[in-house]
């Protein structure tokens, strides 16, 4: 009689990046293996940017079936994958790679992500957004938000080169409508805007004090108020935002729902947001355990 069939192979996925210790991904997505019965590992990995190639290289060598890039490699990556997916090659930017028919294929979740989570609260279509920050972020989230058919992205941005570049990205490559406003001093949101978002790295840990510069009293409630830092959860803008009866978005959501999109790409499985995040609130604040 034949026993049971035992593998001890794993499956690898991993994040890139420098500095990456502080990056909480694999925290979620092994949560997210386990949960699911994979036999699956993500790992956290230093890249030097100098060596980039030979890490893909050596990914690939290794069977890995895909890996996330983050700060610095989401632009250097680009040259050494074989394909870039249509909408990363337009915000010019791969956070997510994956392994098809032997490929690697560069992806980007980022936006994919955000834009996921704002659907739970409001479609997107025909929608006017303020959008702080011109960086990563703010890329994927515009040019996101554009196919998804918003009316409207007005970025605003400390620095007028990076903005203006968004700008013209957005309104000669989709459909949507884009210009930079001028930010001076406290930003007015015009009362008209369905959507705002704060896509730059203020108030990212640890300086947590760090205020965007807003008028707080311009938000009314009719807004929907988005963040993307995921650490801390609770920004000072979305404890405003939701004082003041805004529905909030924090950036634990893009993270999460970034995440969950990586993970179906790589296993072919839709993992369970809900365990993921989870998973990531016990790390940002571990509760008391019996
Ligand atoms: P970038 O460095 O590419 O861009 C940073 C942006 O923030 C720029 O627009 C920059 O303006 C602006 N900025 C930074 N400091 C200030 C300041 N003091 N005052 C005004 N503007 C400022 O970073 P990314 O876009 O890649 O990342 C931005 C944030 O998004 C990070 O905190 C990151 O953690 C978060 N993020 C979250 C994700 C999630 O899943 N929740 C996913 C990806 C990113 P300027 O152009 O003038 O320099």
């Amino acid at each position: 009689m034949q026993g049971p069939i035992l593998s001890f192979k794993q499956e690898i996925t991993a994040v890139f990046g420098k500095p990456v210790a502080e990056n909480p991904t694999q925290v979620m997505v092994e949560a997210a293996y386990r949960h699911h019965g994979l036999a699956w590992r993500y790992l956290t990995l230093e890249v030097d940017p100098t060596d980039l190639a030979d890490a893909v290289r050596g990914a690939k060598a290794l069977g890995f079936a895909g890996f996330n890039c983050t700060i610095p490699h989401k632009v250097a990556v680009i040259p050494f994958l074989d394909e870039v997916a249509e909408s990363a090659r337009l915000m010019g930017a791969v956070n997510c790679v994956v392994r098809r028919e032997g490929r690697f294929v560069g992806e980007n979740t980022d936006g994919k992500g955000f834009l996921t989570s704002l659907k739970e609260i409001v479609d997107p279509r025909g929608k006017s957004v303020i959008m702080f920050g011109a960086g990563g972020a703010a890329r994927a989230i515009g040019v996101e938000l554009a196919l998804a058919g918003v009316a409207r992205i007005s970025v605003v941005n400390r620095g007028s080169d990076r903005g203006r570049e968004l700008v013209t990205l957005l309104t000669e490559r989709t459909k949507a409508k884009a210009e930079l406003l001028p930010w001076e001093g406290r930003f007015r949101v015009p009362a008209e805007t369905d959507v705002v978002i704060n896509a730059t790295s203020i108030g990212l840990y640890p300086d947590v004090d760090a205020e965007l510069p807003i008028d707080l009293q311009s938000l009314n409630p009719r807004m929907v108020v988005a963040d993307v830092i995921p650490n801390p959860p609770r920004t000072r803008l979305i404890s405003v935002a939701s004082e003041k009866g805004c529905r909030v978005i924090d950036g634990l959501g893009m993270l999460v729902n970034q995440g969950v999109i990586g993970v179906k790409y790589w296993t072919g499985v839709d993992p369970d947001p809900s365990v993921m995040r989870t998973a990531l609130e016990d790390v940002f604040s571990p509760r008391e355990r019996p």
